[in-house]
């Protein structure tokens, strides 16, 4: 990989050969810490989209569609040995691109290959029923066919892993793939694409186009010849996609935004809640979807936790993401850095208290911003209602289990949570009163490809992750057989 200034060039991928845009247009993907325009990705348009479409259906029709489930799941497991061979690759790439530490990106990209090998492994696992009915003349089962053509629409947090929660299963599936990258992160993902060609899947089964999302985007979203849509990202594009699907009547599903809330009570392990807390919402400078933003705690304990929690907010290490040492590098992008430094000045004005940060790094400067830690939190300020999807955590004191679940509650989002507490039925009852997708107890922010990941309200439709993942890439048919030979009365329902 060239360290030079100038930008390397990465093709976008489409029926298993290099292609530049239609038009001929590139444009250049930023590295948000050093500021250098890095690499350089065609401007992808409608035309590109088209065909990309198009080399995704002819796969399904061809040698990939013939391919038995047991070849595929061994294709998916090769695939999972290729990035594990090239991590450090393709870690580097993201770190480039998005500035999170190159430490986190090397263990998502270790990661990586257990999802690969567990959905290879569910491939040949996915069998229909026989079903028995009241008709005895008739013998009927179910098949699990692939859905077809699936355009993912990914964001620039966690590139290929939020990747992986579609490509795994809908290959396991027998899908083929359009993917659109975040126009901040394509690099990663065209460098997987190359993997997919390596592992020995046919050309068009996994395809990239580049480019911006009110284009290349929402034409992949609203093409008529995709029959499923995979998107992660903002909730604001979210409601874009699942208007543009359903013109076509495509099924999506849709993981959005978040703004979890950490519920902490009097008999919680304060060091570990405090650890969770700073893990929760600082790790990868607060740029992911299930940041613990929100941190509700029992006012016996919330000067204490609040003040480990500053504490070891101010020890916080920020620099360089790819030193070893760094704990937080810069957020990712002007238009990030310029949202969050916005919900700084609102948490004045909405009158909460900021017991450390608050403002973008004096020393580092560039898209640097300070951990932040408000207090004196409620559900009526900006900083607490919206998901600033930045390093900032609002702490709000109640008093007893009731209000702290109402609180945790009182937002359209509904991603995910925790409880931190050392009694086990009151663990159980606020993780079941919790309205979302996944509640952690005693821990916060851990993933695996056997448990199923989403949202409810605002965070979306639908989950990743799990066995049934792979159903949401299949379409069920019954199929009915008569074995009598009897004459049926042609005017009557069987
Ligand atoms: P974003 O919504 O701005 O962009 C996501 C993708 O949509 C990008 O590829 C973008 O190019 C594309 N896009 C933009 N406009 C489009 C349009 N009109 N039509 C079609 N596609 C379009 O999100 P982001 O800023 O890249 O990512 C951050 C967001 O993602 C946060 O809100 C975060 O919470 C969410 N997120 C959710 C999860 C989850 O699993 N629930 C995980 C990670 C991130």
């Amino acid at each position: 990989m060239s360290h030079s200034t100038t930008p390397t060039y990465f093709p976008m991928h489409v029926g298993g050969e290099d292609r530049a845009s239609a038009s001929g247009r590139t444009y250049l993907s930023l590295n948000p810490f050093t500021g250098e325009a890095w690499a350089e990705v065609p401007d992808g348009n409608a035309e590109d989209v088209d065909a990309a479409v198009a080399a995704a259906r002819l796969a399904l029709q061809g040698e990939w569609g013939m391919l038995t489930p047991t070849r595929r799941g061994v294709l998916l497991r090769r695939l999972g040995e290729l990035i594990a061979r090239d991590s450090a690759y393709l870690a580097e790439l993201e770190t480039r691109d998005n500035g999170k530490l190159l430490r986190e990106m090397l263990g998502q990209m270790a990661s990586l290959p257990d999802w690969y090998a567990y959905f290879g492994g569910l491939a040949d696992k996915l069998t229909g029923d026989v079903i028995a009915t009241d008709k005895p003349n008739f013998h009927v089962y179910t098949r699990h066919e692939p859905v077809g053509v699936v355009a993912a629409i990914t964001p620039w947090n966690s590139p290929l892993m939020l990747l992986t929660w579609k490509l795994a299963p809908a290959l396991a599936a027998g899908c083929t793939m359009v993917i659109k990258p975040s126009d901040h992160t394509p690099v990663s993902t065209i460098a997987l694409a190359r993997l997919v060609d390596e592992a020995g899947f046919p050309p068009g089964v996994v395809n990239v186009v580049t480019g911006w999302g009110p284009e290349t985007g929402k034409a992949l979203s609203s093409h008529p010849g995709v029959d499923r849509v995979a998107f992660t990202g903002s909730t604001e594009v979210g409601r874009l996609i699942a208007h543009a699907a359903a013109d076509n009547l495509t099924r999506s599903s849709l993981e959005l935004g978040g703004k979890s809330a950490q519920l902490v009570f009097a008999d919680a392990d304060l060091d570990a809640a405090a650890n969770g807390i700073v893990g929760g919402v600082f790790a990868a400078t607060g740029q992911t979807c299930m940041a613990g933003s929100r941190v509700l705690v029992h006012a016996d304990v919330a000067e204490e936790l609040t003040a480990k929690v500053v504490d070891r907010a101010r020890r916080i290490r920020l620099g360089d993401p790819m030193l070893a040492e760094t704990e937080m590098g810069p957020v990712a992008n002007q238009r990030q850095y310029d949202t969050v430094t916005q919900h700084f000045a609102w948490a004045v004005e909405d009158g909460a208290t900021v017991a450390y940060g608050g403002r973008a790094d004096p020393q580092l400067g560039g898209l640097f911003v300070q951990p932040t830690v408000l207090t004196d939190a409620t559900l009526q300020m900006r900083s607490v209602s919206q998901e600033i999807f930045g390093p900032v955590v609002a702490i709000t004191a109640f008093d007893d289990e009731d209000e702290a679940v109402a609180i945790a509650n009182g937002t359209e989002f509904g991603l995910a949570g925790s409880v931190w507490t050392s009694d086990i039925r009151r663990a159980h009852r606020v993780a079941a009163a919790l309205r979302c997708g996944t509640v952690w107890i005693n821990a916060y922010r851990v993933v695996a490809p056997q448990v199923p990941f989403g949202g409810v309200g605002l965070s979306g439709w639908g989950r990743e992750n799990g066995a049934a993942a792979i159903a949401d890439y299949t379409e069920t048919k019954a199929v009915w057989v008569e074995l009598s030979g009897a004459t049926r009365d042609p005017f009557v329902l069987g």
